[in-house]
């Protein structure tokens, strides 16, 4: 048994074999074959390593002849690994005695001699382990003729372990076949682990280098709760989580009782909690879980996992069925936020080298005005269809918004001479998701009817963090006084100037801040629905005159440690089995 550490970014726990994606998106296949397939295994062996072997030696020659024998030694080497008998045997063995598939023997054999390498102290030796990765490639390239498997066409329930898991093939999993997934990098966060929340699939990111423990086949255990992966656990550990697994079940059937219950302080205030989406299939589930609108509706996921440019039929059909299921509530409608780790296949700009700092979101649908307009059209038109807000991502600047308003009302003009109908008085609000957004709040106020504090791309603006890096999870904090200064000025310019403000970053699903962030005056939030019920939970045991006090005290702290510890005791004392 072996337990690696990660960041948890989507809760749950799921235990189940693994299917290993490489960096290359290959899978590394499952692990047993009958009895009766054995001696047909051995033969496939040694029909790879026949052509492999030919392929390298003819790598060899030609190098050879072009840059010198020095050159061609490189294969010569590779070649002598290939044919070393001593491996042979040992992949042999492997399928002979433990009944094991020739690609997983090849494998589990190879990664294991990678090993030894990679944790020799000589940096020459150590990397040695790549011309061994080099082999197992050319080797299971051959075995499974080099498909590249697709994630979406799982049939039985597994977890998927990879080196990066980008938000559209996040997007494609299927939660009934993908139980957990775990991967090498990417950071607290990443869309990635914004749609794993949304599909409720537990998930552990920024693992660093791993899979080179781990083949197809094996068992883990996927903690979304702590940010574990438990390769082979032994009984007592499966044991345990089997027992979690079960605790997480029954609490999803007590919290469903909190459905038709409003989030209501106990002093009586009314606390709004709104859903995040990124699907229109998701509106079922916000329902479920007793969304009171949808706050934030990620409509660029419709870019993700498509080669096509949606037309404004399909935008307009999406938005159709959120709106017709939420209806009578409020749908917010976010404009296309593409870009940085969000952008589909769509070549709309140039490779760019800081793409969180590029043409992104409001940036990017301003230079696409033809995109821009197509998605406008298609959320106006919606409009005549129930509630319906339209918000605007990523605002910096006072003329960013105005020119977003300026189309938004071409738009409507455009519609007007059709003779099609939307609604003439769909309120406009934008994201305050970037620190110049909030020095400039007093006069954007003037300009929306509402605004939306993004704390995702808050914090990473704020503090100059990539939000996807895993080496900087532990910079990225919500609770770092920087942030909370920013969040506090929002909050006070926007309920001074009576513009409603919601909150919809990820910082709204940590129970710990709630007390804190309803101290500072926020009554609106809007998060995955998988986190709403556990939230009202929270709101409804705590008054805001004790709020206050909290977030008093937590505005005094000095850093981001000191306030979680803070508020982690805060928050222990009124809900004593939450974890915070
Ligand atoms: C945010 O930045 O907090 C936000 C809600 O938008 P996204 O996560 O889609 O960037
Ligand atoms: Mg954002």
């Amino acid at each position: 048994m072996q337990i690696l550490e990660g960041i948890a970014v989507s809760p749950g726990v799921a235990i189940g074999e693994v299917v290993v994606i490489d960096n290359e998106g290959f899978r590394i296949p499952a692990r047993f074959v009958t009895q009766d397939a054995v001696a047909g295994e051995i033969l496939r062996l040694d029909q790879a390593i026949a052509s492999v072997s030919v392929e390298i030696a003819k790598n060899r020659d030609k190098i050879s002849d072009r840059l010198g024998e020095h050159y061609g030694a490189i294969f010569a080497a590779h070649l002598q690994m290939l044919q070393d008998p001593t491996l042979h045997s040992a992949v042999e063995a492997m399928i002979r005695e433990k009944n094991h598939s020739a690609e997983y023997a090849v494998s589990k054999t190879l990664r294991g001699y990678a090993k030894v390498f990679q944790d020799l102290d000589d940096q020459y030796l150590s990397e040695r382990a790549h011309d061994i990765f080099d082999l197992e490639k050319s080797l299971l390239g051959k075995l499974l003729r080099r498909r590249r498997e697709s994630l979406n066409n799982l049939s039985t329930p597994l977890i998927v372990l990879a080196h990066n898991l980008t938000p559209s093939e996040t997007a494609k999993l299927d939660p009934r076949f993908v139980l957990g997934f775990a991967t090498e990098i990417g950071g607290p966060g990443s869309h990635t682990a914004i749609v794993a929340k949304g599909l409720e699939i537990p998930a552990v990111v920024g693992m660093g280098q791993f899979l080179t423990d781990i083949s197809g086949g094996d068992v883990v255990i996927v903690d979304g709760d702590h940010g574990q992966v438990i390769l082979n656990p032994d009984e007592p550990t499966l044991a345990r989580y089997r027992t979690e697994v079960e605790h997480h079940r029954s609490q999803a059937a007590e919290w469903s009782v909190l459905r038709d219950l409003p989030a209501m302080t106990t002093d009586g205030t009314e606390i709004q909690l709104g859903a995040n989406i990124e699907f229109p299939h998701e509106v079922a589930t916000c329902l479920e879980r007793g969304a009171d609108l949808i706050g934030l509706y990620r409509t660029e996921f419709l870019y993700l996992g498509t080669d096509d440019e949606p037309t404004e039929e399909d935008h307009y059909v999406a938005y159709t069925h959120v709106i017709k299921t939420m209806n009578p509530r409020p749908v917010v409608i976010r404009t296309l936020d593409l870009g940085a780790d969000k952008m589909g296949q769509l070549p709309l700009h140039e490779e760019e080298s800081n793409p969180f700092l590029g043409v992104r979101s409001i940036r990017l649908s301003l230079r696409n005005l033809d995109l821009f307009r197509i998605q406008l059209r298609a959320a106006l038109r919606a409009s005549a269809l129930g509630k319906v807000r339209i918000m605007f991502p990523m605002i910096t600047t006072l003329d960013e918004l105005r020119q977003a308003k300026m189309l938004l009302i071409d738009t409507m003009e455009d519609l007007n001479e059709d003779q099609i109908e939307f609604d003439e008085n769909v309120e406009v609000g934008m994201m305050v998701e970037v620190p110049a957004a909030v020095m400039m709040l007093d006069k954007l106020l003037r300009e929306v009817d509402f605004i939306s504090i993004g704390t995702n791309d808050l914090i990473q603006y704020c503090l100059a963090v990539d939000r996807s890096n895993s080496a900087l999870a532990n910079l990225y904090r919500a609770s770092d006084p920087a942030v909370l200064r920013l969040i506090q000025t929002t909050l006070n310019l926007a309920n001074a100037a009576k513009v409603p403000v919601n909150l919809c970053g990820d910082m709204s699903t940590t129970p710990r801040y709630i007390p804190l962030l309803l101290g500072l005056g926020l009554r609106s939030m809007s998060l995955p629905p998988s986190a709403i019920p556990e939230i009202k939970q929270v709101c409804r045991s705590f008054n805001i005159k004790q709020c206050g006090e909290i977030a008093k005290r937590a505005m005094l702290l000095d850093s981001a440690r000191e306030v979680d510890t803070f508020l982690t005791q805060e928050i222990r004392q009124v809900m004593p089995d939450l974890a915070p």
